[in-house]
């Protein structure tokens, strides 16, 4: 059977896979297919318990704080308000999508498609529905909400009380179930249930589904995929501009985001401002070490990783070169699918100001960097979706057969 790379383009034969074997690319190493078990009443048990979940989650308390004889608990939502009612709407919005909306959203699509794939009703309309739930995949964040949870809640411990509630306990449940959700539920499987590979002889030229990885014949091409109902293009659209926009607006949020406080505190000695160094800094001395190199990772390293790796696979299709052509493919894959881990350090804001305000004593609120921090994380996550790294491998072949 016809499979072409989605990482680098290239065409190649696959025969029929055994169970539990997988088959990679023979040019950039990545893995073209895989035949994994799936117990689809597991799965669907699965994603039932991360729906269900999702309720006491939204609808309890996550943490308290004491401070004497006060005490404040948060709820997620307790999160977008603050962020809302400090005039920051943007912030708002995004943290209600990434952390409330698109969770819901993604099990309710995950179990509508297992649901149908068990009665036996698979269509295109089911593909359309996978293909939500897998663009969703990535802005839905229970994992990176409980981390910053996790860090609200040792820095709640250092000079308050802090305990973590029935809310909380059920969404470090919900995150581990999504973080665990692809040892069950393959998505190369779901896609094959939906509707089975279509073989296509080697001879003739074939174009490859961007979502579903389908390969039909190249006379397919602008028309939408029977699986999944996505256009069939060669190369992503507009893959060039897109990424260089986004990856610019990224450049020219980082210095605000970096240099104005991500909070700041009321406190009777005056306003205290935290910008993410500060965060880092205040980590170690509080002897959190631990945290501190996580926060070092997630909002330092991370975007920066990702601007400088995205501008580096732009600038290597306008100068193509064969050195170091398969690291730079990996590092899109671990660049786009670890982008949304910097988001820990906005989540935090939202956690922490509804949490810590005892008016009078302390009062947590937003900070100038928040939106231009939040933006970078989304305009570099957008760039990576942008980039097709098809590009590197196509501009490498045409020196070479320019070159002779
Ligand atoms: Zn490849
Ligand atoms: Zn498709």
């Amino acid at each position: 059977m016809a499979v072409t790379c989605e990482h680098c383009g290239t065409e190649q034969h696959v025969g029929k896979l055994a169970e539990r074997t997988a088959a990679f690319c023979v040019r950039c190493g990545s893995l073209l297919d895989t035949v994994e078990p799936m117990d689809l009443t597991l799965g669907l048990a699965w994603t039932l318990a991360i729906f269900v979940l999702l309720f006491p989650a939204n609808l309890l308390p996550l943490m308290q704080a004491s401070l004497g004889t006060q005490s404040r608990v948060n709820y997620i939502s307790n999160g977008v308000s603050a962020l809302w009612s400090d005039h920051w709407p943007v912030l708002a919005i995004m943290f209600a999508l990434f952390a409330i909306v698109f969770p819901f959203v993604r099990a309710a699509l995950m179990l509508l498609v297992l649901g149908c794939i068990r009665r036996g009703r698979c269509s295109s309309r089911v593909g359309r529905m996978f293909r939500l739930a897998q663009a969703i995949e990535l802005w839905a964040m229970p994992d990176v909400l409980v981390l910053a949870g996790f860090v609200v809640y040792m820095r709640t411990n250092v000079q308050l009380e802090g305990h973590i509630e029935w809310g909380g306990w059920c969404l470090i449940m919900v995150a581990g179930l999504h973080m665990l959700s692809p040892w069950c539920l393959s998505s190369h499987r779901i896609w094959r249930a939906i509707m089975p590979d279509r073989p296509v002889s080697g001879r003739e030229p074939a174009i490859s589904c961007e979502v579903c990885n389908m390969t039909l014949p190249r006379i397919y091409q602008g028309c939408r995929c029977p699986r999944c109902a996505k256009r069939l293009r060669l190369r992503k659209e507009y893959a060039m501009h897109r990424t260089a926009a986004l990856v610019i607006a990224g450049y020219i949020l980082y210095f605000p985001a970096y240099y104005f406080s991500m909070s700041y505190t009321l406190q009777p000695g005056g306003i205290k401002w935290h910008s993410i160094i500060e965060g880092v800094r205040e980590l170690i001395n509080a002897g959190f070490w631990e945290l501190a190199i996580i926060i070092v990772i997630t909002s330092i390293l991370i975007p920066l990783l990702k601007l400088l790796g995205l501008s580096w696979m732009l600038v290597s299709v306008r100068h193509p070169s064969r050195k170091h052509l398969v690291l730079r493919t990996r590092l899109y894959h671990v660049i786009h699918s670890i982008g949304r881990w910097s988001n820990v350090d906005p989540f935090i804001v939202a956690l922490m100001a509804p949490l810590l305000s005892f008016r009078g004593v302390v009062e947590v609120h937003v900070g100038r960097a928040a939106l231009p921090f939040a933006l970078v994380v989304a305009f570099t996550m957008l760039a990576a979706r942008s980039f097709d790294p098809r590009l590197m491998w196509d501009a490498m072949l045409q020196k070479e057969i320019a070159n002779g």
